[in-house]
């Protein structure tokens, strides 16, 4: 019997109230609208039993890929090979004590956000227009318009790829720019602790809506991406390079270089393919012309 089959058969062997899909086309679950199935995905109700699903894979063998709301994702044409975990609907729970928010990994940060304006507590608000989890936006230590993750969170939980839990401060997350401790570590993020100040709902309400009007005139948020492909190079931006090559609107199939942000390279069509080889051309075109490298934000994952 293969791992799957065998992974398979332990996960229904007792009843579950998660949810277990086989060959999930992942453009169902990324922002980006692309890429091939995955063989399993995972859905699980809750940490514990994300954890245990989890610890099975690892023991079969199996390869394991995490996702949270697939917002800066590419996968590719092939599909992923293996156990898929989404942390999702099942980890949305939020306790507010204070000015300290403990908010599960599945929660979106552009709820959370708004739901810490209408509490009064400030300091969320830069992540109105982020379209991911907790998860993803602590490891990521997402940010936007001056704010960062790194910022507001004091404490992350979760369970490392050996299966131990885990607690990490901010400081031991050694926050970067798009960058922490546990990236590439394989571990799960399951809940972050983090402090904000007391403020006027009015006031943070209406810098919510300002920012995602400054959103909305900036980004192409009608057409699929996962907003900026890569990241900002030291000392330059890496929209402006783009801009300055002249390849804004370039194409490859329907991998299409935005014509109203060149820092998103955005899709028309239905190739993880094509969206890959577009990325490698601009990244050639830039480092040619301006000598810049450009590093994907975006994570790449799956199998051609
Ligand atoms: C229109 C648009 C605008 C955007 N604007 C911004 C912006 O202003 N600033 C910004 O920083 N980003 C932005 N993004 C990118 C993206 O929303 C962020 O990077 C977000 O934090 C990704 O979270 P996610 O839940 O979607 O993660 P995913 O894309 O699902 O995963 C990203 C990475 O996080 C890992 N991960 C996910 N959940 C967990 C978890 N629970 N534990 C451990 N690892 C996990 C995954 O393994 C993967 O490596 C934008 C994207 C779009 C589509």
């Amino acid at each position: 019997m293969d791992r799957l089959q065998t992974w398979r058969q332990w996960w229904h062997s007792k009843e579950r109230r998660g949810q277990l899909t086989e060959n999930m086309p992942m453009r169902e679950c990324t922002t980006l609208r692309l890429g091939g199935a995955a063989d399993l995905f995972l859905e699980a109700a809750d940490p514990e039993e994300t954890a245990e699903g989890m610890q099975t894979a690892r023991a079969l063998g199996l390869p394991i890929t995490l996702i949270g709301a697939g917002s800066n994702l590419l996968v590719r044409d092939g599909g992923i090979r293996g156990l898929t975990v989404r942390v999702g609907k099942g980890m949305r729970e939020v306790r507010i004590s204070g000015n300290t928010l403990t908010a599960q990994a599945g929660c979106m940060l552009s709820s959370l956000s708004l739901q810490c304006a209408h509490q009064g507590l400030s300091g969320l608000e830069f992540a109105c227009g982020i379209p991911g989890t907790v998860g993803g936006g602590s490891i990521m230590n997402a940010g936007a318009y001056g704010g960062e993750m790194k910022d507001v969170i004091t404490l992350v939980r979760g369970v490392s790829a050996q299966g131990q839990a885990f607690e990490k401060t901010g400081e031991e997350m050694a926050f970067g720019y798009r960058h922490s401790a546990l990236m590439g570590m394989d571990a799960v993020i399951f809940s972050v602790d983090m402090r904000l100040q007391s403020g006027e709902p009015e006031d943070m309400l209406a810098r919510i809506r300002s920012l995602k009007e400054q959103r909305a005139l900036k980004q192409p948020l009608d057409v699929p991406s996962a907003g900026s492909t890569f990241k900002r190079p030291a000392g330059a931006f890496a929209a402006a390079l783009i801009d300055q090559c002249g390849l804004r609107g370039l194409s490859v199939g329907g991998a299409q270089v935005s014509e109203k942000h060149a820092g998103f390279l955005v899709n028309r069509g239905d190739s993880s393919r094509d969206y890959l080889a577009l990325i490698a051309q601009v990244q050639h075109i830039v480092r040619e012309r301006t000598g810049y490298e450009l590093e994907c934000e975006i994570r790449i994952v799956g199998e051609d």
